[in-house]
């Protein structure tokens, strides 16, 4: 059996679900799809999701949705109609979604509803099955898959049945709706494809695969053939688009192939992410980049003599809603790379005084308008001249460094760049290495 997974613009109007239609009924192995919730149908569109989430911070501040709710009934009722089906029993549906909203059942509740009333839609189209992920996946506070959700998809899940799904949510353990972080419907279909041991898990998008550059920055870039799990991990890590980086882990144990495909050039391979690969002459896969990081920079003769010193600086952090990504140490200092919208300065500049108090530093500072570039590959720590061939690049195209990390990851380079330069740097390397 395949197990697919449709994403925003595969269902953003009726004209693309045709096209999904196509898709499953050209295979009879395609037997459960996940979907997301429309997505935009063109640059200056709206996602139905974010939609979702300004209909909640409108009843925060205790006003109703009920217009913009309107704009959000429009997108379904559209699609309805254009594909044929009638949009009377649609109407009672979207107007309870609408009350809840407007109960304030809040942001999860809300941004959940954009899948929920997708995958109803798709199964009322498909005459397929609707099969609610609330309350068979469960998801942890920390956002992982409690593994309850095993049992609970292989009671709910009947043989020679076919099933839509609604991607991104699931509840919490005490049973209240949650979603998963931004993108999260590749985790759910993952789910789907560990939970029915499927042969593989199609993930369908409006791009040919994963690119081993953005083609934004790169127009010729070329989509990867053939990449690892831990590979696509650490390129959606440094922000590569395409597959959510947490939707390897439902997966992790089964080795069930993924194939990323077009849903609006079917034919096209797409790109296959395996457990493992032939590495041959391909050492690397690509290349990307992510900025918005700041960095906080701590010094202290004899640091590190305190045991469990690192782990009380980290639950400090902790304390004030900072999450490091990235992490150096040095003989007397310790550097921290975190996304800057996790705290704002006055609770930076509280987080510094603490630490300063608490841990009696020399030192404490944070900087904002960081970078960070990865270089990607299973083969990267068997061909050194990678490392030279990239500090060159970027020294000739004047590009300064913050840190360079080899060594810790055997799949990943990690270069730190300033946030205005992080596309060069990008150009810079993809140019010298690919
Ligand atoms: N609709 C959700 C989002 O926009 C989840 C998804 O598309 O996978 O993030």
């Amino acid at each position: 059996m395949i197990v697919c997974k449709f994403g925003g613009s595969s269902v953003a109007e009726a004209q693309q679900i045709k096209k999904v239609k196509k898709i499953v009924d050209s295979d009879p192995r395609r037997q459960v799809i996940i979907v997301s919730a429309p997505g935009k149908r063109s640059k200056d569109d709206e996602k139905v999701t974010d939609m979702l989430y300004a209909c909640n911070a409108m009843v925060q501040q205790e006003l109703s949705c009920k217009d913009l709710f309107k704009k959000i009934s429009l997108r379904y009722t559209t699609i309805l109609s254009d594909l044929g089906l009638q949009t009377k029993p649609f109407l009672p549906v979207l107007e309870e979604v609408r009350q809840m909203i407007d109960a304030g059942h809040g942001a999860e509740y809300a941004a959940s509803r954009g899948e929920y009333l997708a995958a109803r839609m798709v199964a009322t189209y498909f005459g397929w099955e609707f099969l609610d992920t609330d309350p068979l996946i469960v998801i942890n506070h920390d956002g992982t898959v409690n593994p309850e959700t095993w049992d609970n998809l292989k009671k709910a899940l009947k043989p020679n049945v076919k099933y839509v799904v609604p991607g991104f949510y699931g509840c919490d353990p005490e049973g209240k709706v949650k979603t998963f972080s931004r993108g999260g419907s590749d985790i759910t279909g993952a789910i789907l494809a560990s939970a029915t041991k499927a042969e593989t898990y199609e993930n369908w998008t409006d791009v040919s695969g994963v690119f081993s550059v953005d083609p934004r920055l790169i127009p010729d870039a070329k989509v990867i053939k053939e990449m690892t799990y831990r590979e696509v991990r650490e390129l959606a890590g440094v922000g590569a688009g395409v597959f959510h980086e947490e939707a390897i882990a439902p997966i992790l144990a089964s080795g069930i192939p993924i194939n990323v495909k077009n849903t609006n050039a079917p034919s096209d391979d797409g790109t296959m992410i395996l457990p493992t690969r032939e590495i041959g002459d391909h050492p690397l896969v690509g290349i990307s980049g992510k900025g918005g990081f700041s960095r906080l920079s701590l010094r202290k003769l004899m640091l590190f003599k305190r045991t469990g010193i690192r782990h009380a600086l980290l639950t400090m952090l902790h304390i004030f809603g900072v999450r490091p990504s990235f992490s150096l140490f040095g003989v007397d200092s310790m550097v921290w790379f975190f996304e800057t919208t996790q705290a704002s300065d006055s609770v930076l500049d509280a987080m510094c005084s603490r630490l300063k108090g608490e841990f009696d530093l020399e030192e404490v500072s944070i900087d904002h308008g960081h970078a960070i570039v990865g270089i990607i590959g299973s083969g990267v720590m068997q061909h050194s001249s990678v490392i030279a061939t990239s500090t060159n690049a970027l020294a000739h195209d004047k590009i300064g460094l913050n840190f360079f990390n080899y060594g810790s990851s055997d799949t990943s380079i990690l270069i730190g760049v300033s946030d205005i330069q992080a596309q060069e740097a990008v150009k810079s390397l993809y140019k010298a290495l690919f």
